[in-house]
């Protein structure tokens, strides 16, 4: 038995089409069925909901042989005992430090001051101030990161922006880009050893399916 780990939504909706090219078509509906092992039209391989961030988990333990997560995700979670032979190009945005509309970022920046961000993605964060000299406390969120600088929990968030929309209707601005983020295919690496004949050949067809 292969097990894929995806989770729900666009990683979901943007793999289906990588899956097709390998022959394999998942069977049920995440959106339609509260049950979070879904079959495939193959009987030796199944797909298995978890959330995005548990992806690198589960595979790494080998809970799944393989899964799909966001570079985000992999940075924070470190990628240890993890393969990563692909770049999918799927769930494609950016990873960016913002302010509320207001706020003169650079000027902070320009005057030393310590400045508060918000993010889940302390890792990432840390080390793009560390980079850039800036002294910052970081306060760790895990989801709405938009709120932060508009009740005066933070001065900047660290997030993920693809439209900017979500940014421009809560009176925010991009000021910073950290880095592009797609997702990734993971292999528990023990898995490609033992399961090799299954595996290779999925890689395979995924990797001849990538979008541009
Ligand atoms: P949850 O919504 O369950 O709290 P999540 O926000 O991590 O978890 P998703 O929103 O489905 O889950 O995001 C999954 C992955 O998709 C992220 O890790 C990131 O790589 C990518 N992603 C997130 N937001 C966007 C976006 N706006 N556009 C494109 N890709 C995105
Ligand atoms: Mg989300």
């Amino acid at each position: 038995m292969i097990t894929l780990a995806l989770s729900k939504g666009r990683i979901f909706e943007e793999t289906l089409p990588l899956l097709a090219a390998a022959g394999i078509e998942v069977t049920e509906d995440p959106e339609k069925s509260r049950k979070l092992i879904l079959a495939t039209n193959r009987p030796d391989v199944r797909v298995v909901l978890v959330r995005a961030t548990d992806v690198p988990t589960y595979v790494q333990y080998g809970g799944a042989d393989l899964g799909v997560a966001g570079k985000d995700v992999l940075l924070e979670h470190g990628g240890e005992g993890l393969y990563q032979p692909l770049d999918l190009n799927i769930a494609k945005c950016r990873m960016s430090v913002a302010v509320r509309d207001d706020f003169d970022y650079q000027a902070a920046v320009r005057q030393g001051s310590r400045i508060r961000v918000a993010t889940k993605y302390t890792t990432v964060a840390r080390q793009h101030f560390a980079d850039k000299g800036v002294h910052v406390d970081l306060i760790k969120l895990y989801g709405s990161m938009e709120l932060a600088p508009l009740t005066g929990l933070a001065d900047a968030i660290v997030d993920l922006v693809s439209t900017g929309k979500t940014l421009v209707a809560n009176h925010l601005v991009e000021v910073e880009h950290i880095m592009e983020i797609s997702s990734r295919l993971v292999v528990n690496q023990a898995a490609l050893k033992l399961k090799r004949d299954t595996l290779r050949p999925m890689i395979d067809a995924f990797a001849s399916a990538i979008p541009a």
